[in-house]
């Protein structure tokens, strides 16, 4: 069973730079059309989070100048220019926190939990970054982990999760985190050789793509989901952001909506012991919301091909063949 966490408002929000901030806000709108016309889903309603809740993922000084700004009649950045702030923001914020504790209440009862409007993997605990004021699948990962779920994250968002990374290093959190790379494009963070400490030591991958892969390479690269069956993980966290499609206005990778699909298929094949918490991630492209739909019919067990699948030089599906052989030789 497949349960989708929805708002309304969640049609309203978005915490992201005022040139994209319209392609985010149509991106949720469409997708909730598209899902209802293409899915078989409950709708869960999410409960609004607490300032208490809030202060267990990030610093109160932090916490703090996120409910000051909210005060302020006009809108402003949260960080150095790509996160705003405005009025009333702090309500948006609970709203969206809250989602993530309505999902794992629900997980009790549904196999399958999707968040649209979630996924905010750049957060760091004491700063906004990268249009996401708070870390939500930081706090979902770690609720989990207290309650002593074993918990695996697969975050496949074009743009590596260096919050998320931060967060979970040295935690006994099984995380691989598969992302475009050449060393400068945004954040530019997630080195292979960063293989976690502490309880973390050897559970943190890295798989870089090189800019504008195509499918093939993607595909490719998923065969490191191999290694979560051996985890043994009570969830799968997915951060699925969409913005590694060909059309998408932030130009990472080359892919079609076929590799969102196949990433749901391949999920689902590895959580039949799991239970299955997926955030939306990023997209900023005329075909994100489809490439969510996609992956959700994949979860459910559904193939579904709307575009042509896209190739890639050779040299790319060499590196990241080798890629992938080195961290699976790593892992023991
Ligand atoms: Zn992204």
């Amino acid at each position: 069973m497949l349960g989708i966490v929805w708002d309304d408002k969640f049609k309203e929000i978005a915490f992201s730079h005022p040139m994209i901030k319209d392609i985010a806000k149509e991106r949720i709108r469409r997708f909730i059309e598209i899902a209802r016309q293409k899915l078989n889903f409950i709708e869960i309603k999410p409960e609004k989070a607490t300032i208490d809740d809030l202060l267990k993922i990030h610093d109160e000084s932090y916490v703090k100048k996120i409910e000051e700004v909210s005060k302020l009649p006009y809108i402003g950045f949260l960080d150095g220019g790509d996160t705003i702030h405005y009025p009333g923001m702090i309500d948006d914020v609970l709203l969206v926190l809250g989602a993530s504790i309505t999902a794992i209440k629900y997980s009790r009862f549904i196999e399958k939990i999707y968040i649209p409007l979630g996924g905010f993997h750049h957060a760091l605990r004491q700063r906004a970054m990268g249009f996401c004021p708070i870390n939500d699948v930081a706090f979902t990962a770690l609720a989990l982990l207290e309650k002593g779920e074993r918990v695996a994250i697969i975050d496949v968002d074009a743009h590596h999760g260096n919050g998320l990374q931060e967060y979970l290093y040295d935690k006994s959190i099984l995380k691989i985190n598969i992302f475009a790379y050449d060393g400068k494009f945004f954040p530019g963070t997630g080195k292979i050789e960063e293989r976690g400490i502490g309880d973390g030591k050897g559970l943190n991958y890295n798989v870089q793509l090189p800019l504008y892969s195509g499918d093939d390479v993607f595909e490719e690269a998923l065969r490191i989901l191999e290694i979560v069956p051996d985890f043994n993980p009570t969830y799968i966290l997915i951060v699925g952001g969409v913005d590694g499609h060909k059309d998408d206005g932030l130009k990472s990778l080359n892919l079609s909506c076929n590799s969102y699909n196949l990433l749901g298929l391949k999920v689902r094949r590895i959580s039949l012991n799991s239970k299955v918490i997926g955030y939306g991630g990023g997209g900023y492209g005329k075909m994100s919301s489809e490439c969510m739909v996609s992956f959700l019919l994949g979860l459910e067990g559904k193939r579904e091909e709307i575009e042509a699948k896209t190739f890639s030089e050779k040299e790319k599906i060499e590196k990241v063949k080798n890629e992938i052989n080195l961290l699976l030789q790593g892992f023991s």
